[in-house]
C-alpha cells in the first residue's frame, strides 16, 4: 500500500500537537477521516440537503436515492441477504440499547438468562444490567484465559435451558481478542439463543460476513470506520425483524394512522422513526467506498504488520506488561509499565504529540477482572506507520527515565 499517499488523504495527519508531528494511535476509539468523505458531507449540506421518503420534489429524490444507496452499500458490505435487513441507528450503543430495549418487549421474561463477556465494552453490559434490574432476567458472564481468549471449551458451562440472548463482541476494545464468533454462535443456536454480535472494534479489521457468522444481529457505528459520528447500523435476520416490535414511535415509521390505531411500515422503515441522518448514511457510504478501494485485505495485513511490530518493540521494554496476548488479535495493545500511573504516561506522551488513551477504555468489569484500574491503549489504523511506532517506544523510554 501507498502508505505516504494514504496519509495525504487525512487532514488531520497534516497539524502538529505541541510542536511535533501528530501521531494518532487512538485510532480503537475513533477513525481520521478521509478527504472523500469530509467532501460528500460537504456536498450532502450543500447540494441535496432534503428529508428522505417523504417529498415529491427533486432535491428530496435525490436525497432518497442516496440515503437507500448508502443502505445497499452497507448491506453488501457485511454480505446481508437483503438491504431491507440494514436499519441505521446513531452507532453501536444505540443499536444495541435498540435491542434491549426490544427484546424485552417480545421474547425476554423475569428469569430468562442473558450471556455476556467478561470484555464487553460498556455498551453491552449497562443496558443489560438494566434489564436485570427491572426485568429480573439473570446475567451469566464468559470468562477468559491468561491471554484474554473466552474460556469457551466447556460451553455447558455458560448456558442453560433458560439463555435467551447471547450478546458478545466481535472483538475486545482493550486485549484485541478476536472472538470465534462462528464457533460461539453456531453453539448458541443449537440451543435456540438469539445472538447479538457488538461489531463496534470487529468491523473495522475484518471482512464481515454476517451469513457467514450467521448473527441475528450485528451492530456497528460509521466514525470507526471513517465515516462520520452520529450514524451506525444494526443488521437484523429479516425473520426476526418482521416479528419485532418497533423501537421509537413517530412520522416515517408507520403506513397509516388514526386515533384509534397504527399500521407500522415494513422493514426496515419501522425501525427508523423521525428524520434520519442522512448526510452521516452518505458519509457510511463514501468511508465503505474508500475501504474498498484501499483494499480491505491488504489494510488487514499491513495493520498486523503494525501490531506485531509494536509488539516486539514492547516487550523490549523492561518493567511492561501487555494485556491481552491472544493468537487472533486486533491492532490493540493496551499495556502497563510498573511505578508509572496510565494517566501520567499518556500526558507525558502527549507532549511529544503523540494520541493515545489511558483508563478503562468502558470496560470496567474487565478492569476488575485483571486486577488493574487501568491501561495505556495503542490502536493503530492503515495511515500508521513503523518510524511512529519507533517514535513511540523512543518517547516512552524517555518519559521512564523521566518518573523511574
Ligand atoms: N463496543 C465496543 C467494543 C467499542 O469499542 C465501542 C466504542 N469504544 C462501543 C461498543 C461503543 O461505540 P459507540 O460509542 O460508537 O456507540
Amino acid at each position: 500500500m501507498d502508505i505516504t499517499g494514504i496519509r495525504k488523504d487525512f487532514p488531520e495527519l497534516e497539524q502538529k500537537v505541541h510542536n511535533h508531528k501528530l501521531i494518532y494511535f487512538d485510532n480503537a476509539a475513533t477513525s481520521l477521516k478521509p478527504f472523500p468523505v469530509i467532501e460528500a458531507i460537504e456536498e450532502y449540506y450543500s447540494k441535496y440537503n432534503s428529508n428522505v421518503h417523504r417529498a415529491g420534489h427533486k432535491i428530496s429524490s435525490l436525497a432518497t436515492i442516496a440515503y437507500e444507496n448508502a443502505r445497499k452499500k452497507v448491506a453488501k458490505f457485511i454480505n446481508a441477504e437483503s438491504n431491507d435487513e440494514i436499519i441505521f441507528t446513531r452507532g453501536t450503543t444505540e443499536s444495541i440499547n435498540f435491542l434491549t430495549d426490544i427484546l424485552q418487549d417480545s421474547i425476554l421474561n423475569n428469569g430468562d438468562e442473558v450471556v455476556l463477556t467478561v470484555m464487553e465494552h460498556h455498551s453491552n453490559i449497562v443496558p443489560w444490567v438494566e434489564l436485570r434490574n427491572t426485568l429480573g432476567i439473570d446475567l451469566k458472564i464468559i470468562d477468559i484465559n491468561d491471554k484474554g481468549e473466552l474460556d469457551i471449551d466447556d460451553f455447558g458451562k455458560w448456558f442453560s435451558e433458560k439463555t435467551k440472548v447471547l450478546s458478545i463482541t466481535h472483538s475486545s476494545n482493550v486485549l484485541g481478542t478476536i472472538n470465534p464468533l462462528k464457533k460461539i454462535i453456531k453453539e448458541a443456536k443449537k440451543r435456540g439463543v438469539v445472538t447479538i454480535v457488538d461489531g463496534a472494534q470487529g468491523i473495522v479489521h475484518s471482512k464481515v460476513d454476517v451469513q457467514d457468522i450467521d448473527c441475528d444481529f450485528y451492530c456497528f457505528s460509521g466514525h470507526k470506520i471513517y465515516g462520520a459520528m452520529g450514524i451506525g447500523v444494526l443488521y437484523g435476520k429479516r425473520a426476526l425483524l418482521e416479528v419485532l416490535p418497533p423501537y421509537q414511535q413517530g412520522g416515517g415509521m408507520i403506513e397509516k394512522v388514526s386515533f384509534d390505531n397504527v399500521v407500522y411500515s415494513s422493514v426496515p422503515y419501522k425501525f427508523e422513526a423521525g428524520t434520519p441522518n442522512v448526510g452521516g448514511a452518505i458519509a457510511l457510504r463514501t468511508a465503505i467506498d474508500y475501504i474498498e478501494s484501499t483494499g480491505l485485505e491488504q489494510i488487514i495485513e499491513y495493520e498486523k504488520e503494525l501490531l506485531d511490530y509494536a509488539t516486539q518493540k514492547l516487550l523490549d521494554i523492561e518493567h511492561l506488561t501487555i494485556y491481552g496476548t491472544a493468537v487472533n488479535k486486533d491492532p490493540i495493545i493496551s499495556f502497563g509499565i510498573a511505578g508509572i500511573h496510565h494517566y501520567d504516561l499518556s500526558t507525558l506522551l502527549d507532549g511529544f504529540g503523540i494520541a493515545m488513551r489511558s483508563g478503562h477504555h468502558c470496560a470496567q468489569p474487565l478492569m476488575n477482572r485483571l486486577e488493574i484500574d487501568g491501561t495505556s491503549r495503542i490502536s493503530f489504523s492503515f495511515y500508521n506507520t513503523f518510524e511512529e511506532i519507533d517514535y513511540f517506544t523512543d518517547k516512552i523510554k524517555i518519559v521512564k527515565k523521566m518518573l523511574i
